[in-house]
């Protein structure tokens, strides 16, 4: 699904990626772990061209997406990326927020597109927030929604970004709940996160990146319980 191959990534004279590896199979849930620096938001944005790569091959859905020739919003349509900010319309309400795309990407009717947004804010836990503004909603609702917003474009692959570390402690778990279903439903996932627990209990796989290049990638507990590398240990001492 997703097939990342020497990717380098500088801007200006700083190189953030040198020669990344990375496939992702489909099904597969990926967890990207790491210091702060270490380029893990970078691979991502580069996974979906939110940044362009310097060096390398990125596929995506079997597409190419380092080609000029690209379609990448074409490509895009089948990939939903959360943020750790939500980025929520705060002018929409729940419901709206979970349409528009729908609507005008994909072209579904309004009811269509309504539908399938309620069953995805159902699978959230938040069917009865619909018409909620955003602004109304907790943190980890608020997430919880820009996750119904993404699964609502139908996507083959879903790529989050440290979703739970603006959350109140509190509200962290829901949402990781949420993504837990996800990756039992079958989702292919790649996720950068803080939480130990959730890379080593969801994650079939966990990457850890250090300075710009994969340090270790192995079963989600070799990694994590008994990793291999000096870098990946004095890390998870730190962290655990
Ligand atoms: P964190 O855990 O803090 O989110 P990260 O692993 O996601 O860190 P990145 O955000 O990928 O790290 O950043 C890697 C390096 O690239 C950092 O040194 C950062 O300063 C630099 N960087 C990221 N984006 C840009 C940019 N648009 N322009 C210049 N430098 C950037
Ligand atoms: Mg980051």
């Amino acid at each position: 699904v997703v097939r990342v191959a020497g990717l380098h990534k500088a801007f200006g004279e700083r190189e953030v990626l040198t020669g990344i590896d990375l496939d992702v199979r489909q099904g597969e849930v990926v967890c990207v772990i790491g210091p702060s620096g270490s380029g893990k938001s970078t691979l991502l944005r580069c996974v979906n061209l939110l940044e362009q790569p310097t060096g390398g091959t990125v596929e995506v859905l079997g597409v190419d997406v380092t080609d000029p020739d690209v379609d990448i919003d074409q490509v895009r349509t089948h990939v939903g990326m959360v943020f750790q900010q939500f980025n929520l319309f705060a002018n929409m309400t729940v419901l709206e927020n979970c349409t528009v795309a729908q609507r005008q990407v994909l072209k579904r009717s309004r009811s269509e597109a309504e539908r399938i947004a309620r069953a995805n804010l159902e699978r959230v836990g938040l069917a009865d927030r619909a018409d909620a503004h955003p602004s109304q909603l907790s943190g980890g609702q608020q997430q919880r929604v820009a996750i119904a917003r993404a699964l609502s474009m139908d996507p083959q692959l879903m790529l989050f970004d440290e979703p739970t570390s603006a959350l109140d402690p509190e509200l962290v778990g829901d949402v990781l709940a949420v993504m837990r279903d996800l990756a039992d439903a079958g989702m292919t996932m790649i996720v950068v996160t803080h939480e130990m627990a959730f890379a080593r209990d969801v994650g079939d796989r966990v990457v850890f990146m250090d300075g710009g290049v994969i340090v270790e990638d192995g079963p989600a507990d070799q990694v994590i319980g008994a990793p291999r590398e000096a870098r990946t240990r004095t890390f998870l001492q730190r962290v655990l």
